[in-house]
């Protein structure tokens, strides 16, 4: 590769299978034009003579299969070219994925059962999970595969903000350049914690209820089910923490593992699937090397990542409003505080006096228990729950007879329509002042409240 320099842009010669991989600093922008040739982040392909624009904080390569000349303006504190690379090993997997669509689609187009690849990625924190989902997800997407994309990490998720589960059907509409996904409607159980350690029994009972959701999607879409699914998950692997990634692995009937380059992980999970039933389907374990240039993250990085992500829920993306799609213009809406219901899943913080004192304590990790407001929920994010129905079909009203204690469990089952931000809470005039990311009325009166925090 050869480097020319002009003003603060400068232009690249990239060799085949190689990457340019940068790191943009605070405060900063960095700008990549593909010239020549193709190239690709993260398995989406790039657009010649198109401007893609990173900020502050962005860690990405622009890989090229066959070579490229590319063109890159303002500095980023990190920015050098490596040929050393894990994507021949990663477009290899993809193949193999390939082979197991095309099988699927073939018995499900007789009318038999089948599904696609269940592929789960695990490996500790900063091993090119999430990038590794990534490209396999936008290489499928881009044969026209219509797989679902499934993120387990509550700390470092991709799809929605931190504390949640989620999973997304991705189609060519959904992959982007400069966010990654930029999604449609995703499918989100709130977890409401950023580790799954805060509440594992409800960490569990999500990740199952996510499972069945997904499965019964795929059951209603020949090509969903054909294209199976990639699940991401966090980097906690061992103790409790392994524990909970076996659970993942059973809840979503996994067939294939992925291990990012770790060789005890790799281990145990191969005993795991070595001693499946004989009449179990069989699950294959793979290790995978992490690429060079997936960068390490401090906890503060991890923080501030965390914030970003809450800050795009509600903001949109950085660079949204030089796109098609229009920012978002987050609003402040004035909730009544005897008009809503605060509830939270699990927990000991209880209760708005509904339960007599010392009783809290005997409430499981899964039941649902009504929150007093109280200033507690400044700089909460809150789940909104969907309408949560009555037999007759009619959306529950909170102060209604049969209130949340019928309510309530269901609230714990369901996934969340979205979220809201608490930016002021008036004891004296009873209301809460919430942001949301769009106008318009809440789509419930229920909110769950967890651990997760924000401030802008
Ligand atoms: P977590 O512990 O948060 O789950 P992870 O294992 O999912 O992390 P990634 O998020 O895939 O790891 O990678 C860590 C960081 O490194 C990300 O910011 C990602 O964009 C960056 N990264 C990954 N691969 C490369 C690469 N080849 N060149 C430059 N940056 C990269």
């Amino acid at each position: 590769s050869s480097a020319a320099e002009g003003e603060d842009k400068k232009i690249w010669t990239l060799e085949k299978e190689s990457e340019l991989r940068f790191e943009v600093g605070p405060d900063k922008s960095f700008t990549v034009v593909l010239l020549e040739q193709s190239a690709e982040i993260f398995g989406v392909e790039l657009a010649v003579n198109t401007e893609y624009h990173f900020s502050a904080g962005a860690k990405v390569a622009v890989f090229t299969w066959y070579g490229c000349k590319l063109q890159t303006t303002r500095t980023a504190e990190v920015l050098y070219v490596a040929k050393d690379t894990p994507m021949l090993s990663y477009v290899n997997t993809h193949i193999q994925l390939e082979a197991r669509r095309d099988q699927a689609l073939s018995k499900l187009s007789k009318g038999e059962k089948a599904v696609g690849p269940r592929v789960l990625v695990a490996g500790a924190t900063d091993s090119g999970k999430s990038s590794l989902c990534a490209v396999l997800c936008a290489y499928a997407v881009r044969l026209g595969r219509t797989p679902t994309f499934v993120d387990l990490d509550v700390g470092q998720g991709e799809i929605t903000i931190p504390g949640t589960v989620s999973a997304v059907s991705l189609d060519s509409g959904t992959l982007s350049i400069e966010e990654r996904l930029s999604l449609a409607a995703p499918l989100t159980f709130f977890y409401g914690h950023d580790s799954p350690g805060e509440n594992p029994e409800l960490f569990r009972h999500m990740v199952s209820r996510l499972a069945e959701c997904v499965e019964q999607r795929q059951a209603n879409d020949r090509d969903a089910a054909a294209a199976g699914t990639v699940v991401n998950t966090c980097g906690w692997v061992d103790g409790l923490g392994l524990e909970l990634l076996r659970h993942c692995i059973d809840a979503l009937s996994i067939d294939i593992v992925l291990v990012m380059g770790h060789d005890k992980l790799y281990a145990e999970l191969m005993a795991d699937s070595e001693a499946l039933p004989d009449d179990a389907p069989p699950r294959t374990v793979v290790k995978l090397p992490t690429s060079g240039g997936v960068v390490q993250r401090s906890a503060q990085q991890r923080r501030q990542g965390r914030a970003a992500r809450v800050r795009e829920y509600f903001y949109g993306a950085p660079h949204a409003e030089r796109r098609a799609s229009p920012a978002l213009t987050p609003t402040l809406l004035e909730l009544r505080m005897d008009s809503v219901r605060v509830c939270r899943v699990g927990g000991t913080q209880l209760s708005g006096g509904l339960l007599p004192v010392g009783q809290a304590a005997l409430l499981g990790p899964t039941r649902v228990s009504m929150v007093k407001p109280s200033h507690d929920l400044l700089h909460a994010v809150l789940a909104v729950c969907h309408p949560v129905l009555k037999p007759d079909g009619t959306a529950l009203v909170p102060g209604e007879e049969g209130g949340l204690d019928d309510a309530g469990q269901e609230i714990a089952d369901c996934n969340v329509a979205g979220f809201v931000y608490v930016t002021e809470v008036d004891m004296v005039g009873r209301r809460l002042v919430v942001m949301s990311p769009c106008p318009g009325d809440l789509p419930s009166a229920y909110l769950l409240v967890g651990g997760i925090r924000w401030s802008e």
